[in-house]
């Protein structure tokens, strides 16, 4: 039983990589700087109690900053639901783009 346990575990954090940091692409508005940001799920997140049983979000904000060709910041709110995946995304003062079109050019 405890074995089966630990290696549960070791499957759970050899998969963690990837599920534990959700990265955001962001396009600047103001000079078109193409920018990425890494949200981490583990220390990133604030809990958001809802009302309803079971029906806590978690928020991470992010404010992206180019690398000189303007000093605008990108703001970024992800809301994430319980079990951690993406339900809602806003930006101000940039676009979303997605990880194909960051690593284009
Ligand atoms: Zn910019």
């Amino acid at each position: 039983m405890k074995l089966l346990r630990k290696l549960i575990d070791r499957i759970r954090t050899a998969g963690e990589e990837d599920t534990s940091n959700y990265w955001v692409y962001v396009k600047c508005d103001h000079c078109g700087e193409k920018l990425r940001a890494r949200a981490d799920l583990d220390n990133d997140l604030s809990i958001r109690y809802a009302e309803a049983e079971g029906g806590n979000t978690y928020l991470c904000r992010k404010a992206i900053i180019g690398n000189g060709r303007c000093f605008n910041p990108i703001e970024v709110e992800l809301t994430f639901d319980h079990q951690r995946s993406l339900v809602d995304k806003q930006i101000q003062d940039g676009q979303f783009t997605s990880e194909a079109e960051f690593h284009a050019e």
